[in-house]
């Protein structure tokens, strides 16, 4: 049983039904995929490698290059040799993940809720789920895969430690008509305390002069810092002043890193109600795709040994460790540093960024999920010791 058809739950039933096996995901929406919560923002090669691109139809532009700004409008701008990343029509992408797992043989019950788990001598065998008709429904399951996003509601009651409070931040995402002096193929970036503290603001354009536009913060109401974007921020308020706001959402990302145990007995948790976020940047979707393809694995192996205790369900533990655990070392560190930055040293940074030539350093990336290692790789280029030397010598002042 799965609970949650965002990307991570629709993907793990995908590969457990391959495998054969019975699979049963539960929605508590309508609809897969609304409201929508997320931009869409995703890195081509992690596509690639999972199988998943092109994806006709669900793509609404690709990005070869991303402007940050300071506070104070200082510009520094990563060109990069190709398309490196792309956004999504997020509900399209969910239905689609659902599509290919139904078409796998796994079965979406929609619009059901569900509220607790059942536990019997502290091992997870099944379900309580309302139904659409207000029903309540108690079922049994040999295992249950947690996809139910950031609210982790059901993963507290299994004892599990979950996601860290203080690592959660408020985001509001907004459609918006009528962007101007945008790139069509570059991705702007807002840092600053005063626009969005503890995270970032982001405008993703489409061809037709749309664009999402979002931020989240630590703290505060993201829509009060929104509203200061469009109207404070040198650059922005520039590109936003004849914006027009279609619609909006609001929802948490949890930037804390991963919680530490990710299985217990007869079940598992993948997507970001295990918080397997990008501490960075906040993207998650490729992070629980990679996550449930394992974790349906390790299911598979579990069912077919008769055996789904805590112990046995540990692989996929160990398999989550060796893809991420040094990357989220590494972005959980530059999580810190960006938030210990005043807003003058972000404007100094993006104006050293430029001078050492880090854009040429970087100009052949193109990995930007697994940032460790994307670090690894680049680190040996003049520039980046260069920027690496400062970027160590300003955390250290900031104490
Ligand atoms: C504003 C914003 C922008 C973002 N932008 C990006 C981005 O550009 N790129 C990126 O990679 N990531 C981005 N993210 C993060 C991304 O949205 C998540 O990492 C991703 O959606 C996680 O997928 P998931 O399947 O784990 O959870 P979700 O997508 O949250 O899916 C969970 C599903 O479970 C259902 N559910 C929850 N509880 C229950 C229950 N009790 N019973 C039944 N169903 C239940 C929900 O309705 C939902 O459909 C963004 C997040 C936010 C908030």
């Amino acid at each position: 049983m799965v609970i949650g058809a965002g990307p991570a739950g629709s993907y793990t039933a995908l590969h457990l039904a391959k495998q054969g096996i019975k699979t049963r995901v539960f929605e508590e929406h309508s609809q897969i995929g609304l409201p929508v919560h997320c931009a869409g923002h995703i890195s081509i090669r992690s596509l690639k490698t999972l199988g998943l691109y092109p994806l006709h139809g669900i793509i609404e532009n690709i990005f070869c290059a991303a402007n940050f700004y300071s506070p104070h409008g200082t510009k520094f701008t990563l060109q990069l040799n190709c398309p490196v990343t792309t956004v999504l029509n997020r509900a399209h992408f969910d239905q689609y993940l659902a599509e290919q797992a139904q078409t796998a043989g796994a079965e979406f019950i929609l619009n059901s809720r569900v509220q607790s788990l059942l536990m019997q001598n502290g091992t997870v065998t099944g379900i309580k789920v309302e139904g659409s008709n207000g029903a309540e429904m108690r079922l049994r399951s040999s295992i249950v895969v947690d996809a139910e996003g950031v609210s982790s509601r059901l993963l507290r009651q299994t004892g599990l430690v979950p996601l860290k409070p203080s690592g959660i931040v408020y985001a509001v995402e907004a459609e918006m008509d009528n962007i101007q002096n945008v790139e069509k193929h570059a991705v702007e970036v807002y840092f600053g305390r005063g626009y969005a503290p503890g995270f970032y603001g982001w405008v993703i354009p489409r061809p037709d002069g749309t664009a999402k536009v979002g931020l989240a913060v630590d703290k505060g109401d993201p829509r009060m810092y929104l509203k200061r974007l469009m109207t404070k921020h040198p650059v922005a308020s520039k590109q936003l002043s004849k914006a027009k706001i279609i619609s909006t959402g609001y929802h948490a990302i949890s930037l804390g890193g991963p919680i530490p145990q990710v299985c217990s007995n007869g079940f598992l948790a993948v997507g970001d109600c295990a918080s397997q976020v990008k501490p960075t940047t906040g993207g998650g979707v490729i992070f629980g795709l990679t996550a449930a393809k394992e974790a349906a694995k390790v299911v598979n192996q579990a069912l077919e040994r008769g055996d789904v205790s805590a112990e046995a369900l540990q692989p996929y533990q160990k398999r989550c460790n060796e893809l991420f655990g040094f990357d989220f070392k590494t972005m959980l560190r530059l999580r810190r540093f960006l938030d210990s930055l005043s807003d003058e040293k972000i404007d100094e940074m993006l104006r050293v960024c430029s001078k050492l030539g880090v854009d040429g350093a970087l100009r052949g990336v193109t990995e930007i999920d697994f940032q460790g290692k994307m670090l690894l790789n680049v680190a040996t280029k003049p520039a980046m010791i260069a920027t690496l030397v400062y970027f160590g010598l300003l955390y250290l002042n900031q104490g």
